[in-house]
Order: structure tokens, then C-alpha cells, then sequence
């Protein structure tokens, strides 16, 4: 049951400037997850094609207990401004490096000079697709630079007159570097994706949410795809637009072989089926 892929174990995957994802440890694999499904029955995996069905099943009908059978543990170093992001998803256990304890480090976030972007004037939560001048941008760079450099030189001279360590890292920016340690199941885990891995979410949150699906795909990989092709890339409709849908759609019909050689399974044709008779 337990894993197998030990290759994943301890590598540091670099994300932004000085960031990095490293999994620490986890337990479980796809086959723990139709372990756990199974358990009313007293019985394990069956044959691949029949576990992967199941795993299907329960991703498509959000039976979501067994993925949280399996568990991952991960070191994650990463801007402040991105952990306050992260650490807004509750259902993980955090523990993370203290600027109490320790000295913070002088390691500040930079944006690339691509990302230097004006303001989105359809998402005010966003920047947009529009870059800066590269001059401007630079400049501005160098200007957060240059401000970073100053904060950590004040820090270190409050050090330095011995103010407590609590106290002396109360002015350093959002961009200064932490770490943590980061625990959770892969149900969660497949939320956190879900929602920082999509174009709303900031860029820099993006990065690391991409990396840690690298790496889930690779350990989950029947798991990861029904994530992908349920969960990730589906969309739902809100009723009204539905009932937009069901104007237009009074002809859809679609024939058994049509379905099939979409790839969709004997009982998925059938789900289909009665969601297409519903839009009618
Ligand atoms: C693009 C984007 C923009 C955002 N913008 C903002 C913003 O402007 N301001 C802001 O404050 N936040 C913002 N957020 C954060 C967002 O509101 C959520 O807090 C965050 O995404 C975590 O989601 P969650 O609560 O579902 O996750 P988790 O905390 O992991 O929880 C998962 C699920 O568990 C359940 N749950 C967990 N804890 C509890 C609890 N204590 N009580 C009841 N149910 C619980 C809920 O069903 C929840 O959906 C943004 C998030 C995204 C992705």
C-alpha cells in the first residue's frame, strides 16, 4: 500500500526567485484510495481497469472521504505575501518557521520583468495581460529592490542594538522569504489545486500550485487524472445560464459509438445521456 516512488521524496522543485516545493514524506497511493472505498466489502484493489473505474466513480460523484486516506507532507518556501494567501486554506497542518526563534532571511521576492504588469481593468483583483515598458519596469524593480535591501539593512541594525528579534522583523515587506512545513490529505489537497491553479488565483500562488501538481500526477497518477478531467477542467452552469443552454440545445442527440470513442465509460454514457434528456 504504502509508496513506492521514494524518487519524489526530499527534491527541491525551485519556484519564483527563491522559493522552492519539497515533499517531505507521504502516505498512501492510488491504491489506498480504492482500498479505502473497498473496506465494506472486507476486500483490496481488483484489476487496474476496475480500480481506476472506481477511483472515476467516486471523483465524478464527489464521494471524497477515501482521497483523504492518503496524506503528503511537504516543505514549501515561499513569499509572505503568497503564504497569506495559502494559509487561508484551513484544512492542512501548518508549522512554520519563527522570526521569533530566528533571524528572518535576507531573501525578497522580485518579480521577472514579464510579470510587471498594469493594473486589469476587468478583474479588479488581477493584474492584466499588458506589460509596462521594460524601462519603466525596470525601474520599478530596482526601486523594490533597492527598498528591500534598505528594510533588511534596518533590521539588521536593530539587531544589532539588541532589540528583540519579535520586534526588530515587524517592518520587513511582504516579499521577505518564510517557510513551512505543510500537511494535508489528497481530497484537500485537490481543493487547494482546484482554486490556485486557476487564472483567478495570483501568478505567484499559480506557480507553486503547478508544481505540486507536477508532482501529485506522477504519484496519483489514475487519481490525478479523473482531479483533471472532473474537478479541474469542468465547468458548471448556473440555472439561468442553463436554461439559455436548454433553448438552443432541443436537437442534441448523440449516438452510443459517438460517446464511446469520446471515451466515455458504459455507466458516464449513461450519466450523459440523462443530463442531455434534463436540458431538453
Ligand atoms: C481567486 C481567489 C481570490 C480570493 N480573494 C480573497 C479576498 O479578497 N479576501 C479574502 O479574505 N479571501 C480571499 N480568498 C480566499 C477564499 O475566500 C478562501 O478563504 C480560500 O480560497 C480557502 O478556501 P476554503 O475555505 O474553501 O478552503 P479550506 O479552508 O481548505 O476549507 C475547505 C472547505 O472546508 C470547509 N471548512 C473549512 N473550515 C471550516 C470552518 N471553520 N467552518 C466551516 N467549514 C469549514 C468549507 O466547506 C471549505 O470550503 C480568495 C481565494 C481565491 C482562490
Amino acid at each position: 500500500m504504502d509508496n513506492n516512488n521514494k524518487e519524489f521524496i526530499g527534491k527541491e522543485y525551485k519556484c519564483l526567485d527563491h522559493g522552492f516545493v519539497r515533499l517531505v514524506d507521504y502516505m498512501g497511493d492510488d491504491a489506498s484510495i480504492v482500498q479505502a472505498a473497498r473496506v465494506s466489502y472486507g476486500k483490496g484493489t481488483k484489476s487496474v481497469s476496475e480500480d481506476t473505474t472506481l477511483i472515476r466513480y467516486l471523483m465524478r460523484n464527489q464521494h471524497t472521504s477515501p482521497f483523504e486516506m492518503v496524506e503528503l507532507k511537504f516543505h514549501i518556501r515561499l513569499p509572505i505575501f503568497v503564504a497569506r494567501q495559502w494559509i487561508r486554506h484551513r484544512t492542512a497542518n501548518v508549522n512554520e518557521y519563527s522570526g521569533r526563534y530566528s533571524e528572518m532571511s535576507d531573501d525578497f521576492y522580485l518579480p521577472e520583468l514579464t510579470q510587471i504588469r498594469s493594473q486589469s481593468l476587468v478583474n479588479k483583483q488581477a493584474r492584466s495581460e499588458v506589460e509596462i515598458d521594460p524601462h519603466i519596469s525596470q525601474n520599478i524593480i530596482s526601486s523594490m529592490e533597492n527598498s528591500q535591501k534598505e528594510s533588511y539593512n534596518e533590521y539588521q541594525d536593530y539587531l544589532e542594538m539588541g532589540l528583540a528579534r519579535e520586534l526588530a522583523r515587524i517592518n520587513l515587506p511582504v516579499s521577505n522569504y518564510t517557510e513551512w512545513y505543510w500537511k494535508i490529505d489528497l481530497h484537500n489537497l485537490f481543493r487547494f489545486l482546484k482554486l490556485r491553479m486557476d487564472h483567478h488565483a495570483q501568478y505567484e500562488i499559480q506557480v507553486y500550485a503547478k508544481t505540486i501538481a507536477e508532482i501529485i500526477k506522477q504519484i496519483y497518477p489514475i487519481s490525478y487524472q479523473a482531479f483533471s478531467d472532473y474537478i479541474l477542467n469542468s465547468v458548471t452552469f448556473s440555472h439561468s445560464e442553463l436554461s439559455l443552454l436548454k433553448t438552443k440545445f432541443t436537437n442534441l442527440e448523440f449516438t452510443d459509438e459517438e460517446l464511446k470513442s469520446a471515451g466515455l465509460s458504459k455507466s458516464e454514457i449513461i450519466e450523459f445521456k440523462n443530463k442531455i434528456e434534463n436540458l431538453k
